[in-house]
């Protein structure tokens, strides 16, 4: 279970870090639960082993903000809310991330921090804290049946793809990469003269 964030998402968020720093900055954004990638062979058929979530978009809320603590403004949550849901019901419920830095602090779960998420109204809460430092915490809680957290969620950045320079790359293995039958073990078991006594 690891969550993927396109890096043009990781960027928007590392900005708002960065340029608010170093007070905190806090924010939502929309998940989707993906297949994930890791699968598990059971009696010679495939099946799926985990869920991956992929933060598909970020939004800043109108806030107030200080060195220790930040708070939306007052409806600044719900107007996001409000516009997503009229743009897709789908989408509005995707709502389930939360963000936000330490500023140039280090990076953990305060008993603020722990309050939001447990306030939060949703089956379940995908969290990121961070800082100017690029340091991270993600960290996914669950309220309905069974209330429960699962901490350092592992963070994958999804990069751009350039077709063309995919092409190139590929070309210069082709090219540059010769594939041996049988790689040359003998020769890398030889003692090395240079170390002999
Ligand atoms: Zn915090």
């Amino acid at each position: 279970m690891k969550v993927k964030i396109p890096l043009d998402i990781l960027q928007q968020i590392q900005n708002y870090v960065k340029f608010a720093a170093p007070y905190e900055v806090t924010g939502i954004g929309t998940v989707k639960v993906v297949p994930g990638q890791s699968n598990l062979a059971v009696d010679g058929r495939s099946i799926r082993n985990t869920d991956d979530f992929l933060v598909s978009e970020v939004f800043l809320p109108s806030q107030h903000s200080s060195t220790g603590y930040c708070r939306f403004a007052d409806d600044a949550l719900n107007n996001i809310i409000l516009h997503v849901m009229e743009d897709s019901p789908e989408r509005a419920a995707e709502l389930r991330f939360r963000w936000h830095s330490h500023g140039n602090g280090s990076v953990f779960w305060s008993p603020i921090d722990e309050a939001d998420i447990s306030d939060w109204r949703s089956p379940w809460l995908l969290s990121l804290v961070t800082n100017v430092q690029g340091e991270y915490l993600l960290r996914l809680d669950t309220f309905d049946d069974l209330r429960l957290t699962l901490h350092d969620l592992t963070l994958e950045v999804i990069l751009p793809e350039d077709p063309n320079l995919k092409a190139i790359h590929r070309r210069e293995i082709t090219d540059k990469v010769k594939i041996l039958k049988e790689a040359p073990y003998e020769k890398l078991q030889r003692p090395n003269p240079d170390l002999q006594p």
